[in-house]
């Protein structure tokens, strides 16, 4: 069988699998800081420089989809060196409004390295196209879709082909949709961006990062802002990631299986105002279903009826879902999203990440905290 032969999906389960006799059959970590080096010096002699079981986690990312991985201490290292590795010669970096506000804030601090950020809709195809050829300005253009918290979708092929005409390059955070389900660099975008720490490893046991891209000068130059600006994953991290990349394609299948169940069920329920999700959201169902064929993730938001207060009374009420941040991770969990300082979205509005417990004891959890009301 050839390399090509073989679905993602069965490179996925082998992800560190080494086939030479003798050798382990998996990546073991490799926990030295140091190796031999006799003679002339080589990058990964020095453990900032390269780790074998980095490179597993790499080849493993990179056979997935086509492209060339660069793993990082965390999502935001990773998305660190790559708007430093794109602010040269650029004025500013687009940003999605209603992403993940930890992009905008970190945006926001580099501003001193080159690009201004600036919000914009990602649904409003014309407003991009008018931030990404503004007079004399040279753009990134950094999209997100489903975006975190809202799960809002943007219509990659058009953002695509706006930014490839404004000469603008294109990169989307892919960490709601993993590579498995979405695959950006098809769409004409030139980086890939993942946080490991959510699906990708899925156990809640992991904070990593990765970048995928199919441009060598750009690997290259984040390879570079790795190793000296020191955002490196640690060996024990990467083995974790590549054990839970084997098994990526079974959880999030269940997961978003349960996710749409979710949505809808809660879509019908008296105390809930508003259902985000790419699978019954009808504007954007078309484009989630073209971009997304093999399902919409395992992540949810819904707006209870009420105050903070209430959502955070239903937070607090389940038995079952984890009162906990972040998503992806084998167990359910949720947050009333609002309690972070920088965080712009409903007061009410409670993110859920469906895990791959059975659906029906989530439903009957879901029930029973919604029950619940202010002390
Ligand atoms: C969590 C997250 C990140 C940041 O990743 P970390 O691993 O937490 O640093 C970036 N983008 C999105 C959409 C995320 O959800």
């Amino acid at each position: 069988m050839t390399d090509e032969a073989i679905s993602a999906d069965a490179r996925l389960v082998h992800a560190g699998t080494q086939r030479q006799a003798g050798q382990p059959v998996v990546q073991p970590p490799v926990l030295a800081s140091i190796r031999v080096s006799p003679g002339e010096p080589a990058a990964a002699d020095y453990g900032r420089g390269g780790n074998p079981t980095w490179t597993a986690l790499e080849q493993a990312l990179g056979a997935a989809e086509d492209a060339e991985a660069v793993v990082f201490g965390s999502g935001q290292a990773a998305s660190m060196a790559l708007m430093l590795a794109l602010a040269p010669g650029r004025d500013a970096i687009v940003l999605p409004v209603d992403g993940y506000y930890n992009a905008r804030v970190l945006a926001d601090r580099l501003r001193p390295h080159g690009a201004v950020p600036v919000l914009a809709d990602l649904q409003d195809l014309a407003s991009i196209e008018r931030e990404l050829i503004a007079p004399g300005r040279a753009a990134v253009l950094w999209a997100e879709t489903p975006t975190n918290p809202l799960l809002r979708v943007a219509d990659l092929t058009a953002l695509g082909r706006i930014a490839a005409a404004a000469g603008a390059p294109m990169i989307v955070d892919n960490t709601v949709a993993t590579g498995l389900l979405q695959h950006p660099l098809d769409h004409g975008a030139v980086a890939s961006l993942c946080s490991l720490t959510k699906s990708v490893s899925g156990h809640s046991d992991v904070i990593l990062g990765a970048v995928m891209t199919r441009d060598p000068a750009l690997a290259d130059g984040l390879r570079a802002w790795r190793s000296l600006g020191g955002g490196i994953a640690g060996p024990a991290e990467a083995w974790l990631a590549i054990r839970g990349l084997k098994t990526l394609p079974l959880r999030i299948e269940r997961q978003s299986a349960t996710a749409l169940t979710l949505a809808g069920h809660l879509a019908a329920h008296p105390r809930v105002r508003a259902v985000h999700y790419p699978g019954i959201t009808p504007g954007t169902l078309a484009i989630a279903r073209a971009q997304m064929p093999r399902g919409f993730g395992p992540l949810l938001s819904f707006e209870v009826d009420g105050s903070a207060a209430d959502a955070d009374a239903v937070v607090a009420a389940a038995r079952l879902i984890v009162p906990a941040t972040s998503f992806g991770g084998v167990d359910s969990t949720w947050e009333r999203r609002g309690r972070w300082p920088d965080e712009t979205a409903p007061d009410s509005l409670i993110r859920l990440s469906a895990g791959i417990e059975p659906p029906a004891d989530l439903l009957a959890d879901l029930d029973h905290a919604l029950r619940a009301t202010p002390a």
